[in-house]
């Protein structure tokens, strides 16, 4: 058995495709495959709260400049 047990895919892959990771647990071994994976994701992730925090930011600069332009509007009543 050449190969090494890889406890994200509970499942043995080749050595050349396993790196050492630190978890909870101790080190344990792990196929970069998943770690690539989950990287992705989480980047996915952070790139998707960063657009969604601008776009709150945007928004919220609109709606300032909306509100102040109806506060400034001038009132020809007379
Ligand atoms: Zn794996």
């Amino acid at each position: 058995m050449d190969k090494i047990y890889c406890y994200h895919c509970m499942s043995y892959h080749r050595p050349e495709s396993m790196r050492q990771v630190t978890t909870r647990a101790g080190l344990r071994w792990r196929c970069i495959r998943s770690i690539e994976a989950a990287r992705n994701t989480t980047d996915a992730r952070d790139a998707f709260g960063a657009r969604q925090t601008e776009l709150n930011r945007s928004r919220s600069i609109a709606e300032q400049e909306r509100i102040m332009r109806e506060y400034r509007r001038p009132d020809y009543r007379c």
